[in-house]
């Protein structure tokens, strides 16, 4: 499962903080009717799509989601089973190829199923999830006209495309004031009512992503949208306190001492010439840049790694591949250095990283290049 590599920077997967994490969520589900989706869409969230579905399906996941209908294949390609359904829309050209992998496809236009018609052959059979918008603005149904064209098609239309599931998505379950859940969660039951008229019964409906999964499992219906919170990261900074279960960040990133060098006071550092070290000083240089995803802002705003359990800033502009760190004391060449995750008894969180790039946990691991191998601890 390991890739092979010949570099001295990785990035460390933790599948038993994932199974870990789903087990505890779970838990928060015990004995309710309630599917686990695994989302492993952007390559799992940059922790690698396939180890990370097969250890979820392993631990309690019964269903994959991911984003694109390519990510889908990858899967089934590794020999994946379980459901997978793509949640953004595919092009209606491609349906037969999602019907071939046996793909569940998500639908919100009746203009699609018309023309993806043209590309099933009679023996073709989609299975559909319908997307309502109720307040997020991206894609699904927003108006019982949209919703009667469609339904009205899926119902006259049940040998090429079955309805599997009907879902929404919040655009606020993360957030401390939780009134826009709530009227997003109204507008979903009363779109709900809609399938009626065409007796149109989805045995799936689904709403929650991980914020609302973990914190509204009353609007959560048959199904959870399990995705950041599976990683081990919270959804939001503000409602960390708040969530009822302890997660385990499963993501680490690392690399090695390439060189240590001792320099004297004034000594410039990398391009530009923009550091110059303020007395003698133990620099080290470490092969990550920015070509990893290891983006050069990293250094303009304060940003630390762990080298033997002690924290070293980056010095000087992020290279393409190289940078350099200010070393509390000599080390070897070699020396572990931790850019995200636990060394001794410090520890460099994602929100923490998150919080340097000033973005949101989600996106760091997903910018960790591919040209980083992944290594999978279990
Ligand atoms: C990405 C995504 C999820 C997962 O969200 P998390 O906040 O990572 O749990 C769920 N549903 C949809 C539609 C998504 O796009």
């Amino acid at each position: 499962m390991n890739q092979e590599s010949y570099r001295d920077t990785w990035a460390e997967v933790n599948l038993t903080a994932i199974a870990e994490n789903i087990r505890a969520i779970k838990q928060l589900y015990q004995g309710k009717d309630v599917d686990i989706m695994a989302v492993v869409k952007a390559n799992g969230y940059g922790h690698g799509a396939v180890p990370v579905a097969k250890q979820a399906l392993k631990f309690g996941a019964s269903y994959l989601a991911v984003a694109l209908l390519d990510e889908a294949i990858i899967l089934r390609k590794a020999d994946i089973q379980a459901p997978i359904l793509v949640l953004g829309r595919i092009r209606p050209q491609d349906v037969g190829v999602a019907s071939q992998y046996n793909i569940l496809v998500t639908v919100f236009q009746a203009e699609w199923l018309e023309e993806a018609r043209n590309y099933l052959s009679p023996e073709d059979k989609i299975q559909v999830h319908i997307k309502f918008d109720t307040g997020m603005g991206r894609v699904g149904i927003r108006t019982k006209e949209e919703a009667d064209s469609l339904l009205e098609f899926l119902a006259n239309h049940s040998k090429q495309f079955s309805v599997n599931g009907v879902y929404t998505h919040f655009a606020t379950a993360d957030e401390t004031d939780t009134s826009y859940v709530t009227e997003q969660h109204e507008r979903f039951v009363r779109m709900l009512e809609w399938l009626k008229k065409w007796n149109i019964n989805a045995p799936l409906i689904h709403s929650g992503n991980s914020a609302a999964g973990m914190r509204f499992p009353e609007k959560t219906f048959n199904l959870f949208r399990l995705g950041i919170s599976m990683y081990g990261l919270t959804p939001s900074p503000e409602i960390t306190e708040q969530l009822p279960v302890k997660l385990k960040q499963a993501f680490s990133l690392k690399s090695r001492l390439v060189q240590v060098k001792k320099l004297p006071k004034g000594e410039a550092i990398s391009y530009g010439a923009t550091y110059r070290t303020e007395k003698e000083e133990w620099i080290g240089t470490i092969p990550i840049g920015y070509a990893d995803g290891w983006l050069r802002y990293h250094s303009t705003n304060g940003g630390e790694v762990l080298v033997n359990g002690k924290r070293a800033p980056f010095v000087g502009r992020i290279c393409m591949d190289q940078c350099m760190i200010l070393l509390p004391e000599q080390v070897e060449v070699g020396t572990v250095v931790t850019l995200i995750g636990e060394d001794g008894f410090d520890k460099i969180t994602m929100d923490e990283v998150a919080q340097r790039l000033e973005t949101i946990n989600y996106e760091i691991p997903c910018i960790i290049g591919q040209r980083v191998p992944r290594v999978y601890m279990d």
